[in-house]
């Protein structure tokens, strides 16, 4: 048997397959924390890159992509609703323009001078 054969072969193996797959899918896996960092600069959790061990990409971008089904359009971002930047949970993350993002923390700066400095 060739080299080239016994991976063929290996491939036809009851479950290998699945096991491949899933080691594939590993970064896209929220429990899979082999690359997975708090970059301490922006509050964000990075994920490395599946394919590209030496990028990383925002973690939230990745989870919102993932439930919008599709990449991130040019002047969407994604808010952190409890503004804790590395909490990923789906419920704290909120996909909107990034005029209304804006117009979002200006309300939020609002209320927060309203609440400290009274008026
Ligand atoms: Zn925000």
């Amino acid at each position: 048997m060739t080299y080239s054969e016994a991976r063929k072969a290996q491939w036809k193996q009851p479950g290998y397959r699945q096991f491949m797959l899933d080691r594939m899918n590993g970064p896209n896996n929220p429990r899979w924390c082999g690359g997975r960092r708090l970059d301490k600069t922006t509050g964000y959790m990075m994920v490395r890159c599946f394919g590209d061990p030496t990028r990383y990409r925002a973690e939230h971008i990745i989870i919102a992509e993932r439930s919008l089904g599709r990449r991130l359009k040019k002047g969407e971002v994604v808010h952190h609703i409890n503004c804790d930047r590395a909490d990923n949970r789906n419920s704290n993350l909120l996909i909107c323009k990034i005029g209304y993002h804006r117009w979002l923390h200006e309300q939020m700066a609002t209320a927060y001078a309203k609440e400290h400095f009274g008026g």
